[in-house]
Parts: structure tokens; C-alpha cells; sequence
């Protein structure tokens, strides 16, 4: 019998990305989320591991693509001598990654065999075995915090705040992969000082000196039209430089080095 290629569901891949980790970076999306943060900028990549279609320019469109390990690994590496230049490397992101975990693992483990430096963004609701099973093949984990608040976050987001923090701590205990904390800044929500303070104690307690603030954005609202979804953040403004800067002061103050794209 005919052994089955694993493949994976990829709505996306990125080229020459200086935001998803060290370097010049290819970033692979793939499909599926386990939560439903209003904010979302890939909605399209919500939900189960399945294609999903869109209505884009007048046109019905397939969001995803099943592709192989090969597959993926070619495209990722018409880009290696960036990679090689730039300290740079391919993050794998989503959706959340760990919801593909086998394609995910295969895919991690070709690269870093390769020499390629590997890093996911990751939102750290999924049991700690998932995590263990990535560790080995990880040169750098983008970590998300969103609410700190445990009912809050249950509700809005729909992830367990207990769990995500047991799997930053896990990932921090691995002396050989730099984590690094990332808070997307929605009005609101996550930029409320109640939750920014949360955030803050949280890492002082675990001893860390850096986080990257990510700053409300608009990219993904077509996608709510494209999908017929209602987009509950459609009229919400961006946060304004006086706002920014105050919280990256906040941080600031607090003994932490917020690095913020777009800040003067
Ligand atoms: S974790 Fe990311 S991909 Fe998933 S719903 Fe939230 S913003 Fe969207």
C-alpha cells in the first residue's frame, strides 16, 4: 500500500519579512486558530483546518492550499541567501501553528536540519505536549499576550490564560531558544492599564527585559467583507503617536525595553 504525503493547509506565504522574528524572514501561514480575538487581522484563518472560500473583487476565491513538506520547503528557500545575510530565517505562523502540528513539526525539522533558523508565532493555548514536540526543531518562539485576565480573555478570546502562561514558562525554561513576548496594543482591550500593568508584573516576576509591543492595525478589515463576516472593530481608530508613546513609556518605567514598530 501507497504511504500518505503528509500536507499541510497553507493560506499564505510571506517573503522578505523584517517583523516576524530575527532577520530577513519567509513567513508560512497556516490555517486554523483555535481562538476568535475580535481584532484579528487573518480571519480567514479562524477556526478548523479547512478551506475556506471568499467573495474577493466579484470573484469566489479558495482560501488555503494543501501543500507537502517538500512543496513548502522549496518555495521557503528561493530565499535562503537573505536568510544567510540577514541572520534571518522562516517563521511559521497563523492561525496557530499547533493546530498542524505533524505538518508543522515535519516542516520545523527539515529546516533546522538545513541550517535554516526556525522561530513560530504562537498564542499558547494547546496542551504542553504540543509545545515539547516543536522544542527540539525551535531556534526562536514569538509569544503571544493578550489579556491577562482570565475571565476576560476567556470570553473575548476564548483562551485559558492558566494554560497560555504554563507554556511561555515552559518555553522559557529552554536555554537554547530566545522568547520573545509580543502584546498586540488594541483600544479598549488589551491596552486597558489595568491589563497592560498585568502584563508587566507578569514579566518582571519571570525576570524578562524585552517585549515587542505590536501597535492595532486595519490590514485585515477587506477580509471581513470578503468573508461576510461582521468585523466588530470595523470604525476603530488607530492609536494615536501621544497614546503610543505613553505606553511605551509605561514599559519603560517599569524596568522593560518595549521594542514598538512605528514609533518615533
Ligand atoms: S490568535 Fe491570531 S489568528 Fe487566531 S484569532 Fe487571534 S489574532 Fe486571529
Amino acid at each position: 500500500m501507497k504511504s500518505e504525503v503528509l500536507k499541510g493547509l497553507v493560506f499564505n506565504i510571506q517573503r522578505y519579512s523584517i517583523h516576524d522574528g530575527t532577520g530577513i524572514r519567509t513567513v508560512v501561514f497556516l490555517k486554523g486558530c483555535p481562538l476568535k480575538c475580535p481584532w484579528c487581522a487573518n480571519p480567514e484563518s479562524q477556526k478548523a483546518v479547512t478551506p475556506t472560500t471568499w467573495i474577493k473583487n466579484g470573484k469566489l476565491e479558495n482560501v488555503g492550499e494543501w501543500l507537502t513538506v517538500s512543496e513548502v520547503v522549496a518555495e521557503v528557500l528561493k530565499d535562503e541567501v537573505f536568510f544567510r545575510t540577514s541572520g534571518g530565517g522562516v517563521t511559521l505562523s497563523g492561525g496557530e501553528v499547533l493546530m498542524q502540528m505533524a505538518f508543522a513539526r515535519e516542516l520545523l525539522k527539515t529546516f533546522y536540519e538545513l541550517g535554516i533558523h526556525t522561530a513560530i508565532e504562537t498564542t499558547g493555548c494547546y496542551p504542553k505536549e504540543r509545545l515539547l514536540s516543536l522544542l527540539p526543531y525551535l531556534n526562536e518562539l514569538l509569544f503571544d499576550l493578550k489579556l491577562m485576565d482570565s475571565q476576560q480573555s476567556k470570553q473575548v478570546i476564548g483562551a485559558d490564560v492558566e494554560t497560555v502562561k504554563a507554556n511561555f514558562e515552559l518555553a522559557l525554561m529552554q536555554s537554547d531558544i530566545e522568547v520573545v513576548p509580543r502584546i498586540p496594543l488594541i483600544p479598549t482591550y488589551t491596552t486597558t492599564p489595568d491589563n497592560l500593568l498585568a502584563i508587566i508584573d507578569y514579566l518582571n516576576t519571570l525576570n524578562i527585559r524585552t517585549v515587542h509591543l505590536l501597535p492595532f492595525h486595519q490590514y485585515g478589515s477587506s477580509k471581513y467583507d470578503y468573508l461576510g463576516w461582521e468585523y466588530q472593530l470595523k470604525d476603530m481608530p488607530t492609536l494615536s503617536d501621544s497614546s503610543l508613546k505613553a505606553i511605551y513609556q509605561m514599559f519603560e518605567t517599569n524596568e522593560l525595553t518595549p521594542i514598538m514598530e512605528g514609533l518615533a
